[in-house]
This record gives structure tokens, sequence and C-alpha cells, in this order.
């Protein structure tokens, strides 16, 4: 076992390696770009670039690839070498400041929707000097966001930057208020990622994994989670390796995998990292999701990230665990230690329940896909409902602020002294809600409504957007009045008024809590198909332009992506599941009913003295199921043709949905009964036991 402190960060061109090989002004000046976001000179990016090239071919890079983040929700990227011909027939090794800073795929071939047609094929890539470059298969990978030749931005990178930068501008104008003077507010996110290992023998039997990434039949198999045995249980040696071996590998890229675990359901397991910047944890957990696919062949795994790889068993989920921090390390959501700081606690505090509130349609919007639509609401992830978890005694202490008389008196007090209040803050004794999806825990929040798969740049977008709506609109506020503290306590005491709404801390399983949070007025997106749209209404375009985020354009284009995203995965799921049932089902179990029928023949003809009477109902009962399963298989077919005639992105989606998704639901269940029935010989493909329990 290799040496942990060693290995960490090996394969990273980090500040060490930087201040090791770059000339003291060319670091200095790096680092105030990687600080405060300042542009880059090119003479400087020259000295970079070259020094990044020596580092990188001594780790054996022959290629250097400009990394970025389409609106796939996956990395894309495209290698050049380093050679140049040099005039005595041989090559050189070169890179350039130019190189390094801009790139030029061609932008045609990714999501763009509707903004490919109207502009030019090219795309560029630009470096974002704020995420090392690293070195992985011989290449050295260089960050970077990715946009369209008329300026368009065309990747999940570059609105996460501004909205970083967004906020960061309106929470220093009210540390300034304070009397603090920093330099930077960043957001820091923990994102815990939970996967499906599986084994690669089992997988490759599987039409539905391989090109869905879950499986679209399978009955419920005689033990799922039901004993609870496999949440923390002790990990299985082959699973152990992976982890290991995993580590080792998201170690050398500079990741801090720090927990792993098993999870509730049998085969699933998680990993989490120690927070840090969220463009730095995006980039991060890109590749811990690509790492985990790429160690889990060598181990004759394959990891699976759907959000709902088998029915009836808990779906994955990804927790992003997010706070504000300052470049003086200070937490603005830890409780603090003086009464000052707590007034400032109370403000961001503040500012994030409203926003939470407000803008809880894009925080739905953020999550969804056709893949989380499994989970969200049924009882094993957050309900489609946005609502916030705040614990009992810092929900107590925001009431009696709003109560107005208990301010001056109880909880203000209780504040100020500080010291009866923050012991309790941080450790979090209130009971841990985990059905909340969006909850307090002692100095962050922790948004848990995320689907394994998806990138966690879109949920921090808005995060970060709507938090930096709200602290502008409080920024402006303090700017107008004359007693800060007096101010603060109204902003709080308006915000309770106003959004306390969405704070629950009750179990949102439950269907109390839907009829609840009808009264309330909370919405209820249930489905991707229900949630995106609010993407595209007025008042979201209004607040990305504000603040520079998006345009409306984009926005508008961003909707598209995200409605074709979904009609295409339930388009793939169901030509997969026809595929399946005519050409493996059918035929086995056409195949079995003759065994059963030519059975029954046998023994009447035999004329013998028995009966045959269950043998007769049995084999009724397998005929009819097939003959079901044929008209489901039909009918799924029917309703997919008729999917073409709708070409308006909603439309399409909504059609999807409520047919296709439909007629998928309907067939399976004939399909999981005939599994049921037929001998386990004769079944095409591996079952839920096979793929759950044998790992
Ligand atoms: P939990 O609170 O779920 O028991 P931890 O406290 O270990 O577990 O945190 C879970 C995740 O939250 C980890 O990835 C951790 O790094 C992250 N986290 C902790 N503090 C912060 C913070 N200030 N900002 C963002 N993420 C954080
Ligand atoms: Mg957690």
């Amino acid at each position: 076992m290799a040496n942990v402190s060693e290995i960490f960060g090996c394969n990273v061109f980090n500040e060490t390696v930087m201040q090791e090989r770059l000339p003291k002004n060319t670091f200095k000046a790096l680092k105030k770009t990687m600080a405060e976001g300042k542009e880059l000179s090119r003479d400087i990016a020259d000295v970079v670039a070259a020094a990044m090239k020596d580092w990188a071919v001594e780790k054996g890079a022959t290629h250097y690839t400009h990394w970025f983040q389409p609106m796939t929700g996956i990395t894309a990227e495209k290698h050049d070498a380093f050679i140049s011909p040099s005039a005595d027939g041989k090559v050189i090794l070169e890179f350039s400041g130019k190189e390094l800073i801009k790139g030029e795929p061609d932008a045609s071939s990714f999501p763009s929707g509707g903004l490919r047609a109207t502009f030019e094929a090219r795309g560029y890539t630009t470096w974002d000097p704020t995420s090392y470059a690293f070195v992985k298969d011989d290449t050295l990978y260089i960050p970077t966001a990715f946009g369209s030749y008329g300026g368009e931005v065309l990747d999940k990178k570059t609105p996460l930057l501004r909205s970083m930068e967004a906020l960061n501008k309106q929470a220093i104008r009210i540390l300034n208020k304070f009397g603090k003077s920093v330099t930077r507010v960043t957001t820091t996110v923990g994102p815990e990622q939970e996967y499906f290992l599986v084994d690669k023998e089992m997988y490759a039997k599987r039409k539905d994994l391989i090109l869905t990434g879950r499986t679209l039949f399978g009955a419920k198999p005689a033990k799922g989670q039901e004993l609870e045995d496999h949440y923390f249980g002790n990990i299985r040696t082959r699973v152990s390796e992976y982890m290991k071996d995993l580590d080792n590998e998201l170690w050398k890229l500079g990741i801090l995998a720090k927990t792993k675990h098993n999870e509730v359901a049998p085969a699933q397991h998680e990993l989490a990292p120690i927070f840090g910047t969220t463009n730095i944890a995006t980039d991060h957990n890109q590749l811990t999701m690509e790492m985990m696919k790429k160690v889990a062949e060598r181990h004759g795994l394959v990891c699976l990230l759907h959000e709902k790889p088998f029915a009836g068993v808990n779906g994955s989920g990804k927790h992003n665990n997010w706070s504000m921090s300052t470049s003086e390390g200070e937490n603005l959501l830890e409780p603090g230690k003086s009464p000052k700081d707590n007034t400032q606690f109370l403000l961001f505090l503040a500012a994030v329940i409203k926003a939470v509130d407000e803008y809880a349609d894009l925080l739905r919007v953020s999550v969804a896909s056709a893949g989380n639509d499994h989970r969200l609401g049924a009882n094993e992830a957050p309900p489609a409902i946005i609502s916030m978890f705040l614990g009992d005694e810092l929900t107590n202490i925001l009431e009696c602020i709003e109560k107005g008389e208990a301010v001056s008196e109880t909880a203000r007090c209780f504040m100020e002294t500080g010291v009866s209040a923050l012991p309790r803050f941080v450790k979090d004794t209130t009971d841990r809600n985990r059905t909340s999806p969006f909850a307090f825990t002692g100095n962050k929040f922790e948004f848990r409504s995320l689907g394994s798969s998806v990138s966690i740049s879109g949920p921090n977008i808005v995060l970060n957007t709507s938090v930096a709506e709200v602290l502008e609109e409080f920024a402006d506020r303090l700017d107008a009045a004359t007693d800060l503290e007096a101010e603060v306590m109204a902003i709080v005491k308006e915000t309770m008024k106003d959004h306390k709404r969405v704070i629950f801390n009750g179990n949102n399983y439950s269907d109390e809590w839907v009829e609840e949070a009808e009264r309330r007025g909370l919405l209820n997106l249930k489905t991707s198909v229900d949630a995106i749209p609010r993407f595209g209404m007025e008042k979201s375009i209004k607040l990305f332009e504000k603040h520079g985020i998006f345009t409306a354009t984009e926005v508008k284009s961003r909707c598209e992506i995200l409605l074709e995203g979904y009609a295409k995965t339930i388009n793939i799921e169901a030509l997969t599941m026809l595929d399946m049932a005519q050409k493996e089902i059918l035929p086995a179990v056409l195949k079995y009913n003759k065994e059963v029928f030519e059975t029954l023949k046998v023994k009447q003809e035999l004329g013998l003295n028995v009966s045959v009477e269950k043998e007769v109902s049995y084999a009724t009962k397998l005929s009819n199921l097939t003959e079901s399963l044929m008209s489901k298989i039909e009918e799924l077919d029917k309703v997919l043709l008729e999917a073409k005639n709708y070409e308006d992105a909603l439309e399409s989606a909504k059609y999807y949905r409520e047919y296709v998704f439909e007629a998928m639901q309907t067939l399976r269940v004939v399909a999981d009964e005939l599994e049921t029935m037929v001998a386990s010989v004769a079944w095409p493909f591996p079952t839920y036991v096979d793929l759950l329990f044998y790992v």
C-alpha cells in the first residue's frame, strides 16, 4: 500500500508544484488570478504553459486536453499531442500560453438547445485557472469553460463560476457592513456520492443496464433491504479492494476522498470527500464519478450511477453539502462565538431561508431528470416538495424574533450572550432529519434531492444565484439603515413572517406533509416534466439575467435541452424494453409454454387416472400472461410510434411521461410476473438476486 501523503496530489499541478517550477513573479500573478478571479496576461500564460508541459511530460504525458463540461452532464475532452516538427525531421514537445488559454473544439455535436442552429459550429474552451490541471492516462488535463463563437455559454462551468462571483459580490457588501474587510467569499461544497456495484459478467447480459443504466425488468427478490443489514455493514472483500483502489486513484488526482461505507440497499455504497470550493468540488465530483466506473472494470465490476437501477430497492442520490466561506476562513453559516457574529449568522441564515422559499421551483428544476423522478417522493428520498429543516432550537429562536416582544427580551438576549445558544447550534443536538430535502446540519446546509448521476453544477448555480439575489436586497437595506443591529433584526423578522412556510422539521415522507405543504402553498412539482418549464418563466429569467448568469436565450435553450433529454431518455428506455421483450423474454416464455403444454399433453394422452387440474390452471395462467405480454408489447410499440408526432419539446416530454412511460410500466408488470412463473434456467437474463447479491 502506497504512502498516502506521498501519493496525494502527485498527478496535480498544484500550488506546491507551481511554487517549485514557476518564477516568483509568475507564481504570484497566477495565485492572484486564482484567488481573485483576475485575468491572466499572455506572457505569464506562456511561462505557466511551458512549466506545465515539462512537469506533465516528466509524468509520462504525451498529450494535453482542454477538459470541459458540456450540457450532457458528463465531461468532454479532445486530446492533442505536444509534438511540433523540427527542421531535422524530428519533433520537439511544445505547449504555448495560447494553447493553454484557448481551445477550439467543434461545438456542433454537443447539446445547445437551439443555440447551435443560429450560430457557428465553432466553440471555444477557455482555461479555468482556479481549478488545478492534472495528469491522467498520459494526458495533461486542463479544466476549461466552454462557449460558442457568438459568446453563448455552452457548458455547466461558466454559469457556476458566474454564480459564485455573484454571491461573492453581495456577501462582501454585507460583511463590510459588519466591519469586516475580506477579499473573497466563496461557496463550499462537499458532495456525498452514492453508487451501486454489480458483477461485470451479469451486467453484460442485461441490455437494459448497458443501454439505460437501469433494469427495465426484474421481479422483486425474496430478500431486498428489509433486514436493514447492509447500511454501514461489513464491506465485502471484493468491494473493499475496489474502494481502496478507488481511493488511491482519487488521491493521486488530489481529490480528498474521505469516507466510504455500505449504503441501505444491497450492493449500494457511498463515498464522501472533504468539502472544497464549489467549482473545484464540481470538477472533482465529475472525476470521482468517472473513476468509480473506470476502477470498477479492473475489479470485474460495473459501477452504476443511475438514480434508480433497481425497482423496489433504494435508489442513489447525492447530498450537496453547501456553505459560504470567506478568504479568511470564516464559515458564514457557523453560528459564531460573539453576539455580533450571531447577528451576522442570522442574516445569512435568513438569506438562505428566503432564497429557498422564493426559488424552490428552480431548486426542484436543478435536480430534475428522468432517473431522479423514480426517487423523489418515493419514500426513499426527499419528496418533490422543497422545504427546509432547521431543527427545533434554531426554529425557536427565529420564531422568537418573529414574535416581536420576545425579541428584545428572551430571544435576543439569548443570542447576545451567545453562551447558551452556541453549543447547541454547533452540535446539532436535534435529532437528525433524514427526510428533509434541505437540512441545516450545524454549520452548512445539505441539499439532498440530487440524483446520483447529476452534475452538481446546476443545483449550486441555483443556490448561489438565489442567495446572491437575496443578499443584494439585504445589503441595499443595510446601506440605507442607521442602526445595523435593528435593521438585521427587522430583516430576520420579516423573513420569518414571509417565508417560514418553507421551514418544516417533521417527517417529509408522510402523506400529512404533502397535504400540509399544499395548505402552505408550497409547490409540489412531481415529475421533471412538471418542474422544467418553471426554469423558463419570467421570474427565473429575470433572476439569471440580473446576476449575469444566463441570458434569456440561454435559459430557453437549457429548458429545451432538459425537456429533450427527458424525452430521449424515455425513448431509449422504451426501445430497449421492446427489444428485450420481443427478442429475449417472449421467445423464452413461448419456449417455456411449449414445455408446459407438452407435459400437459403427455399426461392427458396417457389417459391414466391422474389429475391434471393444477397443470391446466398453471398452463392457462401462463398462456394468458403470455398473451398479455404480447398485447402490452403491441401497445408500447403503438404509443412509441405516435410520439414522433410531437415536435414541441414540452409537448413531446409530456407525451412521453403520460403515455410512453405508463405503457412501459404496464409491460413491466406482466413481464415481472412471468419471471416469477418461468423456470430459472429458462429466464433469458440475470435476475435481481444475481445482480444484487453476487458481488
Ligand atoms: P454529516 O454531517 O453528513 O454527518 P459530515 O459532517 O462529515 O457528515 O459532512 C458531510 C459532508 O459535508 C462532507 O463531504 C463534508 O466535507 C461536507 N462539509 C462539511 N462542512 C462543510 C462546509 N462548510 N461546506 C460544505 N461542505 C461541508
Ligand atoms: Mg450527510
